[in-house]
């Protein structure tokens, strides 16, 4: 991922518009592990807003304070994490046709190299990083 929504989530949609790569669902969407509770950031197409924005824009617009916490980067670093994610449930990556499940090793994101591993699994509040 990236950034991540937790159950903080009030489903208020001020973070969706503000995207610049439309990766966060709504929670009526069936793409969302969490339909019917909260909104869902898909960590294979979210990019921490790199070359779009100085800061993430979601974690920007949201109101609630722990709602978008930090997650580990999409990189093949971080292979195994995503796949035992998904296979948890805790993501729903895409399954694409041809390629498989869009992990790292199949299509990597940017992420925000200054925000440290420590700061990540810690799952710290977006918004105190800027
Ligand atoms: S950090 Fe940027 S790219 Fe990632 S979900 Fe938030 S707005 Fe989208
Ligand atoms: S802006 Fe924050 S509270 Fe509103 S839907 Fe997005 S993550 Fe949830």
């Amino acid at each position: 991922m990236a950034v991540m929504i937790t159950d903080e989530c009030i489903s208020c949609d001020a973070c969706a518009p503000e995207c610049p790569v439309a990766a966060i669902l709504g929670d009526d969407s069936d793409k969302n592990p969490y339909v019917g509770e909260y909104f869902y950031i898909k960590p294979e197409t979210c990019v921490e807003c790199v070359g779009h924005a100085d800061a993430p824009r979601c974690a920007e617009a949201c109101p609630t304070e722990g709602a978008i916490v930090w997650d580990m980067p999409y990189s093949v670093d971080f292979e195994e994490y995503y796949a035992a994610g998904n296979a948890e449930g805790k993501y729903m990556i895409r399954d694409h046709k041809k390629k498989g499940l869009m992990l790292p090793s199949v299509k990597s994101q940017a992420f925000l190299e200054e925000i440290s591993m420590d700061v990540r699994e810690s799952r710290a509040n977006v918004s105190d990083s800027f």
